[in-house]
């Protein structure tokens, strides 16, 4: 137990017992320094899970922690080797391409993204842009509170070093933090390779890290397994829940804990559209927010397979309808009622919410203005039907909605907050990470720091930053962006 808060100096890492597995899993590497770094933000919230004083924050070697030129005791860096269907195309080596670990605290494993070439670079140049990474950073604390299981960051600096992407990017590191990194992929790489033995080593190590509770049952790996799809499940759930879509559903970005990991061409909705496509290079739709639960099936019948030397396909086959039949469907259904305000479940409920996404498709709204509206609905339609561009179809829904919120007992009041603590009032929106990355290119972080502020306050009241809960701007609602980062 730590009674105060460490100082980097003070700050001892854990060598992950990852190490201890067969070097094949990894390769021990080293980081890359990037040119003339600066901090652009860091998180205190992040650093308190890490018992690491929030003073860090002026501490220049917290800057130099991040871009590699100071190594605390305990380091010992390396970066993991996994494979992974990437749009449905089997990429059988993958891993760390730009990804440095550095070992664990309090049960959080660190690494820096964007840290130079490793081992699984293959062509690529080990950076990060600028961009993506601000994304990256803001977006997983914003998930983190909103109650969706996420990896989170604990800081970013930016550099001079520059690099191509669509355009000449500068370079930036992100210092990502979560208590495991291994993917859907990481599985997959050994099964494919017909590595059987160091298949088997792998599900123990994640048994006994993130699973413990089954480490001395019979049937170990298949209990594994179900967890897996049921975590995956609700994260899924909740994804289609807060309107958020992921953008690269890749088995190697599929986390085996059921965290949102990876975040790159992703997006909050902003109008409801069913068949919106955040990753612009997505030109089928592989990834639309509409198909996330079922490309999610599709992967999690690829970890099936890649578990498959351990545990009896048919049992996990089952398992699988079961997902499309019950129990993904149970967590959606739980995730919507609890945003309609509603505490008991009824079969129809089924109907309103289905009724429901229809209504959002046709009317052109604001899914985040939707519900907070909602959330203070007493009766009175017009506050609904101002939000939406053609408001008709509402008209019929909310008469269903009325004659179902009759069968609750919970009194108006109770329903608006619980609702206004369920449907939040900021989301960051992609306009909004747009600015604050433009603002960063000119060495202005102040929007950063306000959406994290916002990130970390989903559900407040938050008077001086009222118009960031409006209607997005005409022009940029629904933007799409690429895959490159
Ligand atoms: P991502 O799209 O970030 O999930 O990355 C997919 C794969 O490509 C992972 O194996 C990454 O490590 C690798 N990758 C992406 N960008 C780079 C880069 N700039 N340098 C090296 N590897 C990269
Ligand atoms: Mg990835």
């Amino acid at each position: 137990m730590y009674n105060i808060f460490m100082t980097l100096n003070t700050l001892h890492f854990t060598q992950s017992s990852y190490l201890e597995l067969d070097n094949e899993f990894y390769s021990i590497s080293h980081a890359t320094p990037l040119d003339n770094p600066y901090l652009i933000s860091f998180n205190t919230k992040a650093a308190k899970r890490i018992h690491l004083d929030s003073d860090t924050k002026e501490d220049p070697k917290f800057i130099e922690l991040l871009n590699g030129t100071y190594t605390p005791k305990g380091c010992r860096l390396y970066s993991m080797c996994y494979a992974g269907y990437q749009f449905g195309h089997y990429a059988s080596r993958l891993g760390d391409g730009r990804v440095h670990h550095l070992g664990s605290i309090n049960g959080w494993h660190l690494q820096t993204k964007g840290s130079g070439e490793t081992l699984y670079s293959r062509t690529a140049d080990g950076r990060a842009a600028l961009p993506s990474s601000i994304r990256e950073y803001l977006m997983s604390e914003a998930m983190h509170h909103l109650g969706i299981p996420t990896t989170r960051a604990l800081g970013i600096i930016g550099s001079k070093t520059k690099i191509l992407r669509n355009n000449i990017e500068y370079a930036a590191i992100v210092m990502r933090m979560s208590p495991s990194w291994i993917r859907f992929g990481n599985f997959e790489y050994f099964y494919y390779l017909k590595e059987y033995d160091k298949l088997r080593d792998l599900a123990d190590y994640v048994i006994a890290e993130s699973y413990p509770h089954l480490k001395e049952e019979e049937d170990k790996y298949f209990k594994f397994f179900t967890e897996v799809l049921e975590r995956t499940a609700s994260l899924v759930a909740a994804w289609q829940g807060i309107g958020f879509c992921h953008g690269v559903l890749n088995t190697d970005n599929m986390s085996i804990i059921g965290l949102t990991i990876d975040y790159g061409p992703f997006a909050m909705m902003d109008e409801f559209q069913f068949n919106f496509v955040s990753n612009s290079t997505d030109k089928a739709g592989r990834y639309a927010y509409g198909e996330q639960p079922n490309v999610v099936y599709w992967n999690l019948t690829k970890l099936a397979q890649a578990l498959s030397p351990l545990i009896d396909s048919s049992r996990m086959d089952k398992k699988l309808k079961e997902y499309g039949q019950s129990i993904y469907p149970n967590a959606y259904i739980d995730v919507m009622c609890k945003k309609l305000g509603l505490e008991y479940r009824f079969p129809r409920d089924r109907q309103l919410i289905t009724s429901l996404i229809g209504t959002l498709q046709d009317a052109y709204i604001d899914y985040t203005q939707f519900f907070r509206t909602l959330s203070r609905y007493d009766g009175e339609r017009m506050s609904i039907f101002e939000l939406a561009m053609n408001p008709i179809p509402f008209d019929k829904w909310l008469s269903m909605y009325d004659t179902r919120l009759a069968k609750e007992s919970r009194s108006q009041k109770d329903r608006h907050t619980a609702m206004l603590q369920t449907n939040p009032k900021y989301v960051l929106k992609n306009y909004m990470l747009d600015k604050a990355i433009t603002l960063a290119k000119s060495g202005n972080f102040t929007m950063v720091e306000r959406l994290l502020h916002i990130a970390q306050h989903p559900y407040d009241e938050l008077p001086e930053y009222e118009k960031f809960a409006e209607e997005t701007p005409e022009g940029y609602k629904n933007i799409t962006l690429s895959c490159s980062s």
